[in-house]
């Protein structure tokens, strides 16, 4: 699923992708709207099933996703203004096209990099890493 930039206005547009990895469905569904400063609001949710490797034992196990995805898409080089910070992630999207096979790939890899718990160790004292915005 490919959008163009100019298709976006202000009524919301759906944007729908999926893909298989070892049998695990995952799904990135949502829709785009118009947002200030020549940005797109992407607003969605990924879920399905992702395999995930503990980062306490190294154990892999599929875990049930199911994430609110914020991001704002940008067709060109994007600045950002330290007077007016914006509250969601700003995706450069060079081409002016919407890719929505890539924004799933690049949510289900962020996800991933995150501090996962398999339900073993998922009792355990958390521990906080803080890697920064
Ligand atoms: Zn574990």
């Amino acid at each position: 699923m490919n959008i163009p930039f100019q298709r976006v206005g202000t009524e919301p547009l759906a944007l729908n992708a999926s893909e298989e990895e070892a049998g695990h469905e995952l799904r990135l569904e949502g829709t785009l709207a118009h947002h200030k400063g020549g940005l797109i609001r992407l607003t969605a949710q990924l879920s399905g099933h992702l395999s995930l490797v503990c980062d306490r034992c190294g154990a892999e196990w599929v875990s049930t996703i199911n994430e609110p995805v914020e991001l704002l898409l940008s067709d060109r080089l994007y600045e950002p203004d330290d007077q007016q910070p914006l509250p969601w992630p700003v995706v450069e999207m060079p081409g002016g096209r919407i890719d929505a096979a890539f924004l799933l790939q690049s949510e289900k890899e962020a996800y991933r990099c995150g501090y996962h718990h398999c339900p073993d160790c998922a009792g355990d004292e958390p521990v906080e890493i803080n890697e920064g915005d």
